[in-house]
């Protein structure tokens, strides 16, 4: 039964998937996200968030690297072999390895650990946010050399064929072919990808734009499409 006394007029909330084996961390996270509105499924270790990713189908993953089981950086693997949903990992300070390697696997955003929970929060927010924009936004198909581009379906092919892209690469692709041939700095790119800028770095634009490539080029050692200004930044090829 669906409940329309007129109090409840926005559409039901996202649902996040927490994975974090430490009960207290986990408890706050979870506290702060249900006071935000959110619906939130706990995960202790990475066997868990597995089973919950494919039963439940959560809108966000917070994802700790450190978990007791399967490495952090395995459950991300296994989860985008099947899933694009969008996910923030939490690594410890020490880890500036571990905060690449997630990013360059897909991860869209990363909270250093010790955090703050309202900043983990607003990056929820501005993630989640920046996809329902995504899908109510109206723009045109975009087509350029092999590689098609469709704003409403969040859809690249190359050549025909439908190429996986997370939500931080997509929106990635879709900022730089919005003006082919327009430089854009890596950090209006962090800025179009973030919408909050908390401790965002120019690498985590580096790793996306190697997925980028990796996922859309015919020779990724001589990019056709994603082209690199050296000095200012990327721009898409413009024919
Ligand atoms: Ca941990």
């Amino acid at each position: 039964m669906s409940q329309s006394d007129g109090l409840c007029e926005t559409r039901a909330m996202a649902t996040v998937l927490v994975v974090e084996d430490e009960p207290r961390i986990a408890g706050v996270v979870k506290d702060y996200l249900v006071q935000a509105g959110y619906d939130v499924l706990l995960a202790a270790h990475g066997g868990a968030a597995l089973t919950v990713m494919a039963c439940d189908a959560p809108d966000l993953v917070v994802l700790d690297l450190g978990l007791p089981d399967l490495d952090g950086l395995d459950v991300m693997r296994k989860i985008r072999e099947t899933s694009g949903v969008p996910i923030v990992i939490l690594t410890a300070r020490s880890d500036e390895t571990d905060k690449v390697v997630g990013l360059e696997l897909g991860a869209d955003d990363y909270v250093v650990k010790p955090f703050g929970p309202k900043e983990l929060i607003a990056r929820i927010r501005a993630l989640l946010r920046r996809i329902d924009t995504e899908a109510n936004e109206n723009q045109a198909e975009v087509k350029i050399g092999q590689v098609v581009i469709d704003p409403k379906k969040m859809t690249v092919e190359r050549s025909g064929l439908e190429v996986a892209f997370t939500a931080t690469e997509f929106r990635i692709i879709e900022v730089l072919t919005s003006q082919p041939g327009r430089v854009f700095t890596r950090g209006q790119l962090l800025d179009a990808v973030h919408g909050v800028s908390f401790e965002s770095y120019e690498r985590a634009i580096d790793a996306h734009i190697k997925n980028i490539r990796r996922k859309l080029e015919p020779e990724v050692g001589s990019p056709r499409y994603v082209l690199t200004v050296h000095g200012v930044g990327y721009k898409f090829a413009d024919a």
